[in-house]
């Protein structure tokens, strides 16, 4: 005996429609032809589920179906089944309008969007901008004011594109998705909706301002207070300065990158910095007062006698203030020994008075560097 309707759609016959709409998606997901390619025993079964549904998918063919039984039904033909009626279905799954629901909960996911009140505020989005500053207005701080172009939401219309007073509406066609399903023979596919082109909304006058587009090209100027000690790459979030919100929401912040150009003096690493410093080589030997250049002015200090190179100095609380708290740090001063040079004839004698007058103790790093080279050439001779 042939099953009938009720054992195909694996439902009993006390089904609703709701029970039956169900059991019809799940089967016709499981044997559609695109998820079983060549098996005619899949298609077969699918055209099966598919003359089911029709049948008792419909109330008013069901109350019939349920009255003569499957025998009489099936072959009465289209005379039982009224118009449309079993004997006379057609199978195009081109025209079936609940395989693109299916596919579409199915591969769903993502791309279903939760459909939204399209006049609800939203908040406007955030910027960055990337300002330069020198070495200087970094460590001291200063007021900041920028200006700048952007494509900022329509003043007129607050984004909605349509005239002030009209409405958006969630479209019609895409139900607000932006999206449509077509067929294409056994294919679903998803494409722009041809009545909003995307937008998933219409309205109904469109904004005189920006013609619909929802933004306008706008010219900022913004003043903002750089915080002394900010450092490359510090950013400083400034309040209600990103784009404006769109049907009244709350404009986002504008976040300022900084960038700080390199000193030729100084260098900095957190709230030190380095400096270096040269100095003559009788300033070294015999001691004395430097002045040496910090970033509040220049200031001296005292060398002590026999001063080596590259030896550092630090100056205590000549460093950058940090920017939270009240943590400063220090500079640091290394010297560079100068030999000199453009000597004259008195002053090359002078020096080579002051050599002859050297002994072994003037020179201590050479004494014992030539300790350990003579036990080297020692050992390899
Ligand atoms: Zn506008
Ligand atoms: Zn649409």
């Amino acid at each position: 005996m042939a099953e009938d309707y009720y054992s195909i759609l694996e439902v009993d016959r006390n089904a609703s429609q709701d029970d039956i709409k169900r059991a019809y998606r799940r089967l016709a997901m499981k044997y559609h032809p695109d998820r079983n390619q060549g098996d005619k025993a899949a298609e077969e079964k699918f055209k099966q589920i598919g003359t089911a549904y029709e049948v008792l998918g419909d109330e008013e063919k069901k109350r019939i179906y349920d009255q003569v039984g499957h025998e009489r039904y099936t072959q009465a033909g289209g005379a039982a089944g009224g118009p449309g009626g079993p004997g006379g279905i057609h199978f195009d799954f081109g025209d079936m309008g609940d395989i693109g629901d299916i596919f579409g909960d199915f591969f769903g996911g993502g791309r279903r969007q939760r459909q939204r009140d399209p006049n609800a505020p939203v908040k406007g989005e955030d910027l960055q901008y990337t300002l330069t500053i020198t070495f200087e207005e970094a460590v001291y701080g200063k007021e900041a004011n920028i200006s700048f172009t952007v494509d900022d939401t329509c003043p007129r219309c607050q984004g909605s594109g349509g005239e002030p007073g009209s409405k958006r509406q969630t479209c019609p066609t895409c139900h607000g998705r932006g999206q449509v399903m077509t067929s294409r023979g056994f294919f679903q596919m998803s494409t722009t909706c041809p009545t909003c082109h995307g937008t998933g909304y219409t309205l109904d006058h469109v904004c005189t301002e920006c013609h619909g587009s929802t933004q306008k090209r706008t010219s900022k100027k913004v003043s903002f207070h750089i915080p002394a000690g900010v450092d490359n790459g510090s950013r400083i979030r400034v309040p209600g300065k990103g784009l404006s919100g769109r049907m009244g929401g709350p404009a986002g912040d504008l976040y300022i990158e900084i960038q700080v150009r390199e000193h030729n003096i100084f260098k900095r690493n957190d709230l030190n910095l380095y400096c270096q410093v040269p100095i003559s080589f009788t300033t070294a030997a015999l001691g004395g007062e430097i002045t040496v250049p910090t970033i509040y002015g220049p200031t001296t200090f005292k060398v002590p006698a026999g001063t080596q190179n590259g030896k550092e100095f630090r100056v205590a609380g000549k460093g950058v203030q940090s920017p939270r708290g009240n943590r400063k740090g220090d500079l640091y001063v290394s010297v560079q020994i100068e030999v000199p040079v453009n000597l004259t004839n008195e002053q090359k004698e002078l020096l080579t008075k002051f050599a002859a007058s050297c002994n072994e103790t003037s020179h201590p790093f050479w004494r014992s560097f030539m300790d350990k080279a003579k036990a080297f050439f020692t050992k390899h001779s």
